[in-house]
């Protein structure tokens, strides 16, 4: 069960939907916040104006208009058809889409206009759009997947869906003729990069048909540490010198990541995957 969360919604209107994007050609937020709250959001940047010091979780602008701003920036000559991120700074499929119903009122005229879509979530409502998604040759979904422990899980990311229903809905995506990827992490140091929750990430992967994996070691991206410190100190106080060591010293990340790479390696070798792990860092 994921932990509902309770931000305060905000109905918007917005000039633009689709904006150019160093993920994909564009990327297409329905949202601005996100209910998920994932502890290490690296999206926090892209509110910072609009909602300053508020908590992450604790605000979502719903984009009423998207819909119509999408068909009208279609319309538009100079729009030409490219890849789609879906969503870059929010969850497209975050607990709000279940009543608003924006990302997928956007998906058809994406495909029909001749865009490619990337999508990634952590919620099992992606499943509510496979009418539209499947059997599409531009499209691609993606479920990230971070920590095998349920407690954990609700822990880090309040209102994702439960893990293995992410792994069900990767399965069920493939079934439904839909390609898939995973996206494992972020891989927290002494939270979820332990060798139990990689090992248990990977054999739960190696079920699916995942075409490929990105592997993400946490980046302390715009506003992720306070957040991470703040959980630490509440969940985790013990780990705080070996979380800094492991994020601050030059040192430390070099090692850090490769032992991370050669413990995936060795984690998708045990349990029979097949798709590689790319490895940001
Ligand atoms: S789902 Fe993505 S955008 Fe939403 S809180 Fe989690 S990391 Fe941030």
């Amino acid at each position: 069960m994921s932990k509902e969360v309770h931000p305060e919604v905000r109905e918007v209107t917005c000039k633009s939907i689709l904006v150019k994007s160093g993920l994909c050609d564009y990327a297409l937020n329905c949202y601005t916040g996100c209910q998920n709250a994932c502890v290490y959001c690296y999206a926090r940047f892209a509110s910072r104006f609009q909602h300053g010091q508020q908590p992450w979780g604790t605000f979502v602008d719903v984009k009423v208009n998207a819909p119509e701003v999408l068909r009208k920036q279609l319309a538009r000559p100079r729009t030409y058809p490219g890849t789609v991120f879906v969503s870059s700074v929010c969850d497209g499929w975050q607990r709000l889409e279940e009543k608003y119903q924006l990302t997928r009122a956007c998906l058809a005229p994406l495909l029909e206009a001749g865009f490619e879509l990337h999508i990634l979530t952590k919620r099992t409502l992606l499943e509510r759009d496979f009418d539209i998604l499947a059997g599409r040759e531009r499209v691609e979904v993606g479920l990230t997947v971070t920590c095998a422990d349920e407690a954990l899980r609700e822990l880090v990311e309040p209102d994702g869906s439960p893990t293995a229903e992410r792994i069900e809905t990767l399965r069920r995506a493939a079934k439904a003729g839909i390609r898939t990827y995973a996206f494992i992490g972020p891989l927290m140091p002494g939270i979820t990069d332990s060798q139990e929750n990689i090992e248990a990430l990977v054999a739960a992967l190696a079920t699916t048909q995942i075409r490929y994996a990105y592997a993400d070691r946490l980046n302390l991206r715009w506003g992720v540490w306070p957040a991470l410190s703040a959980w630490l100190q509440q969940h985790r106080p013990n780990l705080i010198p070996h979380v800094k060591a492991a994020l601050w010293s030059a040192q430390g990340q070099e090692e850090y990541e490769r032992a991370l790479r050669q413990r995936l390696t060795d984690a998708a070798r045990q349990a029979g995957l097949k798709a590689e792990i790319k490895l940001i860092c």
